[in-house]
C-alpha cells in the first residue's frame, strides 16, 4: 500500500478549484446589495463540497492511524456516502457504508458500489447507535476506522472552516446550510480564530433545529457574529414543495447553476426571502457556500 500512502499525501497538497461568482438578480440590485456564490460544489463531482472539506482532515487522521478501511453511515441518499466511496476509491481504502433504512436502490447508492463501497442496509431503530454497530460488526477489523454520519466531528469542522481560507474581509453575510451543523461550527470557529468581521449565517434544514442552537452555544462561540435560521426548512428534512423546486427551476434558469431540494435550495430560497424582508442593510455583501449535493436532485425526477 506504499503506493496508495504517497498518492493520498497528493491529494491532500491538491489546489482546490472552488472560485467565488457574483450573482445578478433585480431583487439584489433593488435593495443595493450584492451577493456572492462560493462554488465549492465544483471541487469534485462525487467528493463534493463540504464532503471533501471534512474528509481532507479525517483521512489523513486515518492514514496516520494505519488503518485503510473506511467504516460510515448515512441515508439512502446521502452526499456523504458517495463522498467516502469515492474517495475510499481514488486513495486505495476499503469502505463500508451503513445505510439507514430497508433495502432498496437508486442512483446514489448505485454510485456507491461502483465505487466498490460494501453497502449494509440497517433498520432505524439500530442505526442509532452507530458505534454500536461498528463495534458488533467490525471489533475484529484493526483496519477499520469509524466516520460518523456526515463526516461531523472536530477533524470535519477543522476541514470545512478553510472554506474561508484566503477570502478577504469583504463579506458582511457567509451563508450555508445547516444538517448535522458540522459545517457551520467550523466556519465560526474560523471566522473567530482570524477576527473576521463577517457574520457566519446557517439556513436549517431540518424541522426541530432548537438542538443546533443549544450545540452551538455550548462551544462558547462569540454570540454576535454568528445566528441560525429556523424557519426555513420547508417542512422537514430533504422535504419539498412546488414553491421550492419553482425557486430552484428559476435560479438554476438564471444563473446556470443547480441548487439541491435538501440544502442549497433552501439556503438560497432563504436569502432571497431575507433580502426581500430588508434584513440585510442597503451595501450589504452576501457570500452564499454551495456546498454540493447536486447529484441528489436527480431523487427527484420522476
Ligand atoms: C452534508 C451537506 C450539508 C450539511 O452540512 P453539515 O455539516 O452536516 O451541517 C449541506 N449541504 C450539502 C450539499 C451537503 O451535502
Amino acid at each position: 500500500m506504499d503506493e496508495g500512502l504517497s498518492k493520498t499525501d497528493i491529494m491532500f497538497n491538491e489546489n482546490l478549484y472552488a472560485p467565488i461568482e457574483q450573482l445578478h438578480f433585480d431583487l439584489f440590485k433593488e435593495k443595493q446589495i450584492e451577493l456572492y456564490i462560493k462554488r465549492e460544489d465544483l471541487i469534485h463531482p462525487f467528493i463534493a463540497g463540504n464532503k471533501w472539506r471534512k474528509l481532507n482532515y479525517i483521512l489523513q487522521d486515518a492514514i496516520a492511524k494505519k488503518k485503510r478501511h473506511l467504516v460510515t453511515f448515512g441515508g439512502a441518499f446521502s452526499n456523504h456516502l458517495l463522498a467516502v466511496a469515492c474517495a475510499g476509491a481514488k486513495y486505495h481504502f476499503t469502505t463500508t457504508g451503513f445505510v439507514r433504512g430497508e433495502e432498496v436502490n437508486n442512483h446514489m447508492l448505485a454510485l456507491c458500489r461502483w465505487f466498490g463501497m460494501h453497502l449494509i442496509f440497517v433498520e432505524r431503530e439500530a442505526y442509532r447507535d452507530k458505534m454500536k454497530l461498528f463495534e458488533e460488526n467490525l471489533s475484529d477489523n484493526n483496519d477499520a476506522y469509524f466516520i460518523d454520519e456526515g463526516g461531523a466531528g472536530e477533524l470535519g469542522a477543522k476541514g470545512c472552516g478553510e472554506i474561508l481560507k484566503n477570502i478577504q474581509n469583504e463579506y458582511s453575510h457567509v451563508f450555508c446550510s445547516v444538517g448535522t451543523g458540522c459545517t457551520i461550527e467550523g466556519l465560526i470557529a474560523y471566522a473567530n480564530k482570524n477576527k473576521m468581521p463577517t457574520s457566519i449565517e446557517g439556513v436549517v434544514v431540518l424541522k426541530g433545529g432548537d438542538f443546533l442552537q443549544k450545540q452551538l452555544e455550548d462551544r462558547n462561540f462569540n454570540q454576535a457574529n454568528w445566528r441560525l435560521h429556523q424557519g426555513f426548512h420547508e417542512g422537514g428534512y430533504a422535504k419539498t414543495n412546488p414553491e421550492l423546486l419553482a425557486f430552484i427551476q428559476n435560479f438554476a434558469a438564471q444563473t446556470g447553476i443547480l441548487i439541491d431540494q435538501v440544502y442549497e435550495g433552501k439556503m438560497m430560497k432563504a436569502i432571497f426571502t431575507l433580502a426581500l424582508e430588508n434584513y440585510f442593510k442597503k451595501g450589504s455583501k452576501i457570500l452564499a457556500i454551495h456546498c454540493g449535493g447536486t447529484l441528489g436532485m436527480l431523487g427527484i425526477v420522476k
